[in-house]
């Protein structure tokens, strides 16, 4: 196909929270081809590429302007067995390399808390996962990338060659413009079950130390916190972390057929939530259960990738839950010796009366050269809280807490962040500006988000 613009349609886009739709002209892209003509066709509102929408704010809409689909554009190019490197176009999402990899002996190299985001998208993210503190984030496992730029041509960056502008695109949020295909290294494993540590803890401290001791023996670690429970057990948490079983570590019925892999969408959630459903009581009741139902403390116990992964991706559009207003996710890091604004902002988060279900604790190792890449060494707290009056006071307050301690917002889960707070975050925004206009002079890539913060 090489007209993307034949079928074209006028459509209200959101991001995953389903706050601020806006209208766009949202293009399918089957390859390189449908992009050029699409960008050839623009109006004076840009474009901007889109992948499967998993980011929550305003990152993959353009009001008014041309947006492209990238998820058609998702082809396996090249496989090297030896080395675990694919080549792949932008659009394919780590679920389909999973299910394509995962009995070939490959994991993804670093996994989002869904599986349902495109390599596209998890390079213009830098997206980070359980095992940040060991293998960095998306892009440090990326050999190269096609880059379609605003003058119509296409360049081939990576860390090695044009190596700034591989990394104002590593976490740019496609503002440096089209990604169309990536060579990516795979992570060679040899079963598809993780060996799994489980610790509860009582409170913040002690969760916070048995991370800082530990978590270098594991490959993969993370913390879900209570973020409702107040007083001396605020805080609590269940600790998971763990590691790919080795085949023989396998049950003899499992050494067969290791490398055994599944996953499925078990239910879907309607579309007909109250806006009210997830209030103070009720999350506070889902979040005793769910302390207390965890194991105290249980070593190696076998899990699925679907299970220690994506628990969430069992449940199809699970975001309705939230109902019609929609939620916002909030995510922030401060930098370790900061501990006191994290304990802060839990204080504050914890005591707003603001139904949170549980909330991600991970703990980053080193940050990379990207510009805008959200992972720097600290404390990243990640958590969702429904749209309802008042909230926008206390995120407010907690960017200034985070600001002040030195931290930042993650772009991907952003929103509502005040772009005035948001330039004290990232120390390297001038430079990727900079990047911006360099190969963009007219700002033809754009978005809701770049309008919002002026990045
Ligand atoms: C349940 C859930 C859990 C999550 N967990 C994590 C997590 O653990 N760690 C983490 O880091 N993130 C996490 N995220 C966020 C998610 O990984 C990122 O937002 C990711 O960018 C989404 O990818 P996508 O394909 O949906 O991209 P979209 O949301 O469609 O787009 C995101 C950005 O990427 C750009 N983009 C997309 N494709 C291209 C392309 N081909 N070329 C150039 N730019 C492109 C868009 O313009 C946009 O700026 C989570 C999201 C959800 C919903």
């Amino acid at each position: 196909m090489a007209d993307g613009g034949d079928t074209a349609r006028e459509v209200q886009l959101t991001g995953w929270g389903r706050t601020a739709p806006t209208a766009a002209r949202l293009s399918p892209v089957h390859g390189e081809d449908d992009a050029r003509a699409v960008l050839a066709g623009r109006t004076g509102r840009g474009l901007l590429a889109r992948g499967l929408a998993r980011s929550y704010g305003d990152a993959a809409q353009n009001a008014g302007g041309d947006v492209l689909d990238m998820t058609a554009a998702d082809r396996v190019l090249d496989i090297d067995l030896a080395t675990g490197e694919i080549e792949v176009e932008a659009g394919i999402s780590l679920d389909r390399l999973m299910t394509l990899f995962v009995p070939m002996g490959f994991f993804v190299p670093v996994t989002a808390g869904t599986r349902y985001v495109t390599v596209g998208g998890a390079i213009a993210a830098d997206i980070h996962g359980k095992n940040h503190h060991v293998a960095g984030s998306f892009a440090q496992h990326v050999a190269w990338l096609d880059l379609l730029l605003a003058d119509g041509t296409v360049r081939r960056v990576g860390p090695d060659q044009d190596a700034e502008l591989f990394w104002a695109t590593a976490g740019g949020m496609g503002l440096t413009g089209v990604i169309l295909r990536a060579r990516v290294r795979m992570k060679p494993i040899e079963s598809s079950q993780i060996l799994v540590d489980t610790d509860r803890t009582p409170d913040l401290d002690s969760l916070l130390t048995l991370m800082t001791d530990s978590d270098h023996l594991y490959d993969y670690s993370v913390a879900w916190i209570d973020c409702v429970t107040r007083g001396a057990r605020m805080g609590r948490s269940v600790l998971t972390r763990g590691r790919f079983a080795q085949r023989d570590e396998l049950p003899a019925r499992r050494q067969a057929d290791p490398l055994r892999y599944g996953a499925a969408v078990r239910v879907s959630a309607p579309d007909l939530f109250p806006p009210r459903l997830l209030n103070l009581a009720t999350v506070a009741a889902f979040n005793e259960l769910w302390y207390r139902k965890s194991p105290k403390r249980k070593r190696d116990q076998l899990q699925s990738i679907p299970t220690f992964f994506h628990p969430l991706d069992g449940v199809g559009a699970w975001n309705r839950i939230y109902g019609p207003h929609g939620f916002v996710q909030y995510q922030f890091t401060v930098p370790f010796g900061q501990e006191a604004a994290l304990r802060t902002a839990l204080e504050r988060i914890s005591s707003s009366g603001h139904a949170s279900f549980l909330a991600v604790l991970k703990r980053f190792g080193e940050g990379n050269p990207g510009l805008l890449s959200y992972p720097s060494p600290g404390w990243t707290l990640a958590l969702d809280i429904p749209v309802v009056p008042g909230l926008a006071g206390l995120l407010d307050g907690l960017d200034e807490l985070v600001v002040g301690a030195g931290g930042r917002i993650y772009l991907a889960k952003d929103s509502r962040v005040r772009p005035e707070l948001f330039e004290g975050m990232y120390a390297e925004l001038g430079a990727f500006r900079a990047v911006r206009r360099q190969v963009d002079p007219d700002g033809v890539f754009t978005s809701d988000l770049a309008r919002r913060l002026n990045l």
